[in-house]
């Protein structure tokens, strides 16, 4: 080992940053193997190896890559609940999001996981306790979801009170930033060591798989119903039907196949033609698909929606 290098150990924040995994990200052929700690030394990460020697890294790629995996997008079906169903509103400017098991696998939706979303989807609302909910949606045993708030969290006592005087208007509506927040571990270990994390990445703000996901979603809702406010009378002309099938098993993608029509969406079945028969689209296509259709004037509509539809789609 060079005898110059001065190695710091590395506190919570900079051992989830500078892991052997956003190590291995950033650099792709980092050797993982026989790493007898990681520090820091100046500006360089240093991994030194079971036999002594060690090697230095550029801080930065690994931040990024750090930045980069949190706040990744996952796929369209990766965060629906039963029925192709989004997150949905709780208390506190807060959402159940529940964790796409019916689509994990063809026969996913008998699991333990999914039974448990059917049976709890309409009665989380009931339960005003967020610390019970949060157990009740990330207990080992249940796994099913998260509590977020893309928008961060309003108290009970934010809500407007119509008897409030002039004075306490202005009080309560002057402008709080809410931060986003999620219940996940990922963002809970940010939060935790916010002010580490801050330290080390420049403008760092805390995020998670799914505060990415939901502003997506968020954002293809927006622009769905959008398209659809300029459709004339109540009939989207122009509509795409869409169906899925999870993977088969865990070695393969799941199908994702698209109907098309210009007669709108009340068209029966031979006025709708396959968007793009040769090709085979997966999860991973849904959201560029979904954009796509918008982005030329055409509406989504899930095919179970389209009852005329209903013998177009074999599993
Ligand atoms: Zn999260």
């Amino acid at each position: 080992m060079s005898t110059d290098l001065k190695l710091t150990p590395l506190n919570q924040a900079q051992s989830l940053i500078y892991s052997r995994t956003n190590l291995r990200r950033a650099y792709q052929d980092f050797d993982d193997s026989d790493i007898s700690g990681i520090y820091l030394s100046d500006d360089k990460v240093v991994v030194v190896r079971n036999d002594g020697s060690d090697q230095s890294f550029s801080v930065d790629p690994v931040r990024q890559s750090f930045v980069d995996y949190t706040s990744r997008l996952k796929n369209f079906f990766a965060y629906l609940g039963p029925n192709f169903r989004g997150p949905s509103i709780w208390h506190n400017n807060c959402y159940v999001m529940f964790k796409g098991w019916h689509y994990t696998h063809a026969l996913a939706h008998s699991s333990h996981n999914a039974r448990l979303q059917r049976q709890w989807a309409d009665k989380f609302i009931h339960i005003t306790d967020a610390n019970k909910l949060i157990s009740l949606l990330q207990a080992p045993e249940a796994d099913i979801g998260h509590l977020v708030a893309p928008d961060g969290i309003t108290r009970q006592d934010d809500t407007i009170d119509l008897d409030a005087t002039d004075e306490q208007e202005e009080k309560n509506s002057s402008p709080v930033q809410l931060q986003p927040y999620c219940s996940c571990g990922s963002f809970t270990r940010q939060l935790e060591n916010l002010f580490d994390f801050a330290a080390e990445i420049k403008g760092f703000e805390p995020t998670c798989i799914h505060i990415t996901w939901f502003k997506r979603y968020r954002a293809f809702l927006a622009k769905r119903a959008e398209v659809r406010s300029t459709c004339r009378g109540q009939v989207a002309q122009q509509a795409v039907a869409w169906w899925y099938a999870p993977p088969a098993d865990h070695l393969s993608k799941g199908k994702f196949l698209v109907l098309y029509t210009t007669q709108g969406s009340m068209a029966p079945i031979k006025q709708w033609r396959t968007y793009k028969p040769n090709e085979v689209f997966t999860e991973e296509h849904a959201w560029n698909l979904f954009d796509n259709m918008l982005d030329n004037g055409f509406v989504p509509f899930p095919g179970q929606a389209l009852p005329q539809l209903s013998g177009a789609f074999k599993k």
